[in-house]
């Protein structure tokens, strides 16, 4: 009889050092819910999933989920998950990453891994404040956020990376919010789902050096609630403009998916002709192989 894995099996003996409140707390119990039902109702095998850090607070997340793990680099979680991705294309990888590791240091790699629509999915806990090295500023602070490296308050006006994220050829992009971490969870499961690469920005309170929960409380809204139809690029587009990361606005914020398609992934292309839901992975010269 196959056993069912439940929040307890997928948790570590690590201890917890996220300051009490922090949003982090919501990613991981939304994560955590999504892989246990996924793998409950049999949509993915526990041993099939790879979860990839790169370095920031939200990094601590690969020591509390018992799953098999790799904390990479600063800015170059996407690279590795991308050579997992590519060495054995049947495993489910996904990413956690900070916002200074996606949309600063590792930009490019995001923008690429996009592009390509290679199957890897990605989750930005996006506090918009670099935590861990105590409260610099960082692409989606807002203008006039006093951190440690801008005292008079930034001069830059934020990057909006669901815009960015839609003009790079993403197939699925959504946003969620770590204090709506049942919504989140249904935003992991799609897209875990999803053939192809998909990202959600989630809005994650930093509650010791940027804690927006008051704000993110008054404006958040449920695109899906809403009536939004993902299907349409030009809608997904203009759903994103509607929030543009600033603090002093007086606009809503849409959570969930902005835009779904479906095309060709990187993984199916450069292994064509390969199995590519075989148990053993090609090897590196079958895999190059014309
Ligand atoms: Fe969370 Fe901020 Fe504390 Fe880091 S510094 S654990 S992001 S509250």
């Amino acid at each position: 009889m196959k056993l069912l894995v439940s929040l307890k099996d997928l948790g570590t003996y690590a201890k917890n050092t996220w300051c009490p409140g922090c949003g982090n707390f919501g990613i991981e119990r939304a994560a955590k819910t999504a892989f246990a039902e996924l793998i409950n109702e049999g949509v993915v095998n526990r041993e099939d999933i790879v979860v990839v850090a790169g370095i920031g607070c939200h990094d601590k997340i690969v020591d509390y989920i018992n799953l098999n793990s790799f904390r990479s680099l600063h800015g170059r979680a996407i690279t590795v998950a991308t050579g997992i991705k590519i060495a054995n294309p049947r495993l489910q990888v996904v990413v956690f990453v900070g916002d200074g590791d996606a949309y600063g240091e590792g930009l490019e790699h995001l923008v690429f891994a996009a592009k390509r629509n290679i199957g890897i999915k990605v989750i930005v806990h996006d506090n918009r404040v670099y935590g861990l090295t105590t409260g610099q500023y960082t692409p989606t602070s807002p203008k006039g956020f006093p951190g440690r490296s801008t005292p008079k308050g930034s001069v830059e006006d934020p990057l909006n990376p669901v815009k960015l994220l839609l003009a790079s050829g993403a197939s699925f992009v959504a946003r969620g919010y770590s204090a709506r971490p049942d919504h989140l969870k249904g935003l992991i499961k799609q897209a875990i789902m999803h053939r192809g690469f998909a990202v959600i920005d989630v809005l994650q309170p930093c509650v010791t050096f940027f804690d927006t929960y008051k704000y993110y409380n008054a404006r958040v809204y449920d695109l899906q609630e809403a009536g939004h139809d993902y299907t349409s690029y030009e809608a997904a587009m203009r759903k994103a403009e509607e929030w543009n990361y600033g603090v002093d606005d007086s606009g809503r914020i849409p959570i969930g998916i902005f835009y779904k398609a479906e095309k060709p992934t990187y993984e199916e292309t450069i292994l064509k002709g390969k199995n590519l839901l075989s148990r053993e992975p090609p090897s590196i010269k079958e895999a190059l192989r014309p």
